[in-house]
């Protein structure tokens, strides 16, 4: 008798993420009876306070300045609408795609990237054994894939029996999608084989994991263009140079000429994110077809295959390189995360010269800067407004 191939059952390929053959979890746990470990992934990263709080962090425009921009949360849950969406019609393992989208961003400090900048700063300027690390060439300042993976690893504190979440190799390997190559050697370390190996060795994360990529981009590219002409710093004259966008803007105006304004504007970005996907789905099935790829493990010796076609690709560069000059180094967003930047380093070294004023289970971590560095990046966005104030006397956003 055979071996029924991977995915049989669960609609899935032969290269999809199969449940049954997961690389398992770091502590071992009985099955659940009625869901399968990614489906478990998935629910426990849901109910984690990580991802609560994911609700009152900045993407792009902070928390306070509009109810209605993206936050982390519902920037998560766009990636993971998008990354099923393409997953079912590629015939990958939806369950794990959810659990990595809802998962990517649980690392992210307040105010977005700017937050992070400071923050890496921050413990990149100790001298290493001050950073606390048990490191002893330099410090592992700070990644924020990096730090979702430390999230799920170790940070929350749900079980009576472990650290962390408990979660699978599978979306662990998913989470970790950038790192660089010195936090990469100390994390396989620890962990030799394990999720940051392919950094070291080169190789390729599961399908769905690279989907998770993609649909991130695709799913960032299109709301901030959204939230960019909401907030009146983007207008639809300036994106009639993005090449993408036009398309569709015209396309939109063809079958509807009367179509003006927010209407026309969410049409087109329909459209758009239309037209992304089914271009992903188109080039990816053809890249695996050459690749003839009959497994996950196989898939990870590769280059990735889950992609945009050439010249989907150069207009979702353009694109983003376009708001990349037009929004993120407008100068009003500038001059939000020149703040931010300021609340942030200005809360690590007031934790690190006042360590009482941390809470008692940060204050009692042996390594100070990392528990500072912990206990700054799960603050919420005006959770570390109120605090630098506290802190600090100053107001910095009234
Ligand atoms: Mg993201």
């Amino acid at each position: 008798m055979s071996m029924a191939p991977a995915g049989m059952g669960l609609g899935l390929a032969p290269y999809a993420s199969h449940p049954a053959h997961s690389r398992g979890r770091r502590f071992p746990e009985p099955e659940a009876p009625t869901r399968s470990a990614f489906q478990r992934d998935r629910d426990r990263i849901i109910h984690s306070t990580a991802f609560r709080r994911l609700v009152y962090k900045t993407q792009v425009f902070l928390n306070h300045e509009g109810d209605l921009f993206r936050t982390r949360l519902t920037h998560s849950l766009e990636v993971a609408q998008l990354g099923r969406s393409i997953a079912r019609s590629l015939q990958l393992n939806e369950d794990l795609v959810e659990a990595i989208a809802l998962a990517h961003d649980l690392g992210h400090t307040p105010f977005g990237h700017a937050g992070q900048d400071a923050l890496n700063d921050c413990m990149k300027s100790l001298a290493p054994d001050s950073a606390g690390d048990n490191d002893s060439t330099e410090t592992w300042g700070f990644e924020h894939n990096l730090q979702s993976l430390r999230v799920v690893d170790a940070l929350e504190e749900r079980y009576p029996a472990f650290d962390g979440l408990n979660l699978c190799f599978e979306t662990r390997e998913g989470i970790l999608k950038h790192c660089s190559r010195s936090n990469a050697e100390r994390l396989n370390a620890r962990e030799p084989g394990g999720v940051a190996v392919r950094f070291l060795q080169g190789g390729s994360p599961s399908l769905e994991a690279q989907l998770c990529n993609l649909a991130d981009e695709i799913a960032y590219n299109a709301h901030d263009i959204d939230d960019g002409v909401r907030s009146g710093l983007l207008s639809l004259e300036q994106l009639a140079e993005v090449p993408l966008f036009e398309r569709y803007r015209r396309r939109a105006l063809n079958a509807h000429p009367q179509l003006a304004g927010r209407r026309l504007l969410f049409e087109s970005i329909r459209l758009m994110l239309s037209d992304q996907v089914y271009d992903v789905i188109d080039a990816t099935r053809a890249r695996l077809a050459e690749a003839g790829v009959r497994s996950a493990d196989e898939v990870r010796q590769r280059p990735p295959l889950v992609t945009f076609s050439e010249s989907m690709r150069a207009d979702s560069r353009h694109l983003k390189a376009f708001l990349f000059r037009n929004l993120y180094r407008h100068p009003q967003v500038v001059e939000t995360t020149g703040r931010a930047r300021r609340v942030v380093s200005e809360l690590f070294a007031g934790y690190m010269a006042q360590p009482g004023e941390l809470p008692e289970a940060y204050a009692r971590q042996p390594q100070r800067a990392r528990a500072v560095a912990d206990y700054i990046a799960g603050m919420t966005d005006r959770f570390a407004i109120r605090e630098h104030q506290r802190l600090s006397g100053s107001v910095l956003f009234p």
